[in-house]
């Protein structure tokens, strides 16, 4: 993604090479996106179908997350609004008086456009007319990691980029200043430059191996340090989500693909051995393993410095959260712009980096809170690791933010926030925080035909999803895979 967008922005003016080891390979997840990575490809100018088709991806609405709240209930994170916009108050201050009026409108899942399409198993584009039902959802994709990888080198390599394989054994630093001189490779090469993009994954390389910019460990707030990941064949219906479901020591995700189905248990060594999550992934798949489990050991927490001297690190190699709303492909994205709009000159002054650095840690802190609350917002008692969630103490940012909308319903948010209102607003009420009132202004607004409303949204959108394609149906006609002939 570095290599394709620097290539992209900057053309044959710049020459960059990227360097690879076969040997070592990449981490080989991330297949859950959320929507912002199609203003990326639009800005590489990738037309969406041969996108999904080269990925053999699928569409995303959202996610399902089960048993989070309490071991049999579940709820849909939904990539775009509830309900539509009647009047001056939000949809979802309405819902919460309605709700705690006790005048139930039904749960708030069932006026997102995202989960009337995903429970049905449709898709269609939004609409832009937004005066229409069918303009109140987003959508992101699933995508198989390697092909995208393959399908972005290739668009580099269109682009000037110079790819080298081999693996970097040393790296040298210059005595003057401290900033990296070059890279040697195990076949005695050396690559020089004038600024080096760290995106060799967890190893970090350059900026913790070379540069030590250390590391800001969260475990206590995203506890979870393992992975074991295995595909399993596909089903007949590819499913528009991801579902997430939370186990005994960690949660399982399902990411659907056209040509196989993504699995793996995220969990926490302290709760549950490796052999006994591998075991655990096996017994929930829903299709037959295609592989060996694959094992994946991380920390979570992020770099003190992202850039520092002339160089900045990129994807696994800055930090890593938790793959929980599938952010981590999207901070290298972003990171990736915010260097493009600081790109240093020969200059090379310390603001950019310093520019750079603020940015990147508000963005990863905001997202942080976002995570940590659908640990700490649960009533699972059934289990080591959810009673200690359910104990921790959490980031002073986000208690604020969790005691304003018990308080009083409404949502403090940073406009910068990456997951806006009701992605909040989903995970809150999905997981049993409850506001104690409805925000004051819904209630001054007795005069509104609310219920009325609800019924006409709800119907809207039954109509809507009724005339939408099954998503396997969209898939085959505009986007299929070779790999599923
Ligand atoms: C369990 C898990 C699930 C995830 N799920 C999602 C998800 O659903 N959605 C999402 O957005 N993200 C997800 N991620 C994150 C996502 O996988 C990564 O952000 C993404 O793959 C980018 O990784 P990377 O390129 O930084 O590192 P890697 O994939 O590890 O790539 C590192 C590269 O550096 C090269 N390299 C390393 N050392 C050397 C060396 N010495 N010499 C030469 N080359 C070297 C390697 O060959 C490789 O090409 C997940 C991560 C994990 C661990």
């Amino acid at each position: 993604m570095t290599a394709a967008a620097l290539s992209d922005t900057l053309g044959r003016q710049c020459q960059i090479v990227l360097v690879e080891s076969e040997a070592i390979g990449t981490v080989g997840v991330g297949e859950a996106t959320i929507p912002p990575i199609r203003n990326f490809n639009q800005r590489l100018g990738i037309d969406e179908a041969t996108f999904v088709r080269e990925t053999a991806g699928s569409y995303k609405l959202g996610i399902q997350f089960v048993d989070w709240k309490q071991v049999g209930q579940s709820y849909f994170h939904p990539f775009g609004q509830y309900g539509a916009e009647f009047d001056k108050v939000p949809f979802y201050h309405y819902w919460m008086r309605e709700n705690l009026a006790g005048r139930l409108p039904g749960p708030i899942d069932e006026f997102s456009m995202c989960w009337a399409m995903a429970s049905a198993g449709k898709f269609a584009h939004p609409e832009r007319d937004r005066r229409k039902i069918q303009s109140t959802f987003d959508y992101a994709y699933h995508f198989d990691a390697g092909l995208y990888a393959g399908f972005l080198r290739r668009y580099a390599e269109q682009r000037g980029v110079i790819r080298v394989e081999g693996k970097v054994e040393r790296v040298a630093r210059r005595g003057e200043n401290g900033f990296i001189d070059f890279v040697m490779l195990d076949n005695g090469e050396t690559i020089d430059g004038e600024f080096f993009v760290d995106c060799s994954g967890f190893r970090g390389l350059l900026i913790e191996g070379a540069l030590e910019a250390g590391y800001e460990n969260w475990q206590k707030w995203l506890p979870c340090d393992r992975a074991v990941a295995v595909p399993s064949s596909k089903q007949d219906a590819i499913t528009p989500y991801t579902r997430s479901t939370a186990k005994a020591a960690g949660w399982q995700w399902r990411i659907p693909l056209q040509h196989r189905t993504g699995n793996g248990y995220v969990h926490c060594s302290e709760f549950i051995s490796e052999e006994d999550a591998a075991s655990t992934l096996l017994a929930g798949l829903d299709g037959v393993p295609q592989a060996e489990p694959r094992f994946l050991r991380f920390v979570t927490g992020r770099r003190n410095k992202f850039w520092d001297r002339n160089c900045v690190a990129i994807g696994l190699s800055a930090g890593f959260m938790e793959p929980l709303e599938s952010t981590s492909l999207h901070l290298i994205q972003y990171g990736i712009l915010r260097l493009i709009a600081l790109l240093p000159d020969t200059a090379m002054s310390p603001l950019l980096a310093q520019e750079y650095n603020k940015q990147t840690t508000a963005e990863y802190e905001r997202i942080r809170d976002f995570l940590i609350l659908h640990y700490k917002a649960t009533e699972r008692e059934d289990s080591e690791l959810w009673r200690y969630c359910r104990s921790m103490s959490v980031p002073d940012s986000l208690q604020y933010k969790i005691d304003h909308f018990r308080e009083y319903g409404l949502l403090v948010s940073d406009e910068r926030e990456l997951f806006s209102n009701p992605s909040w607003i989903a995970v809150y009420l999905g997981q049993g925080i409850y506001p104690k009132r409805a925000p004051a202004i819904a209630q001054q607004r007795d005069h509104v035909p609310v219920t009325d409303r609800m019924s006409a949204i709800r119907a809207a959108m039954t109509e809507a999803v009724d005339e939408m394609q099954p998503h396997s149906d969209f898939i085959a006609r505009h986007c299929a895979s070779p790999l599923t002939a």
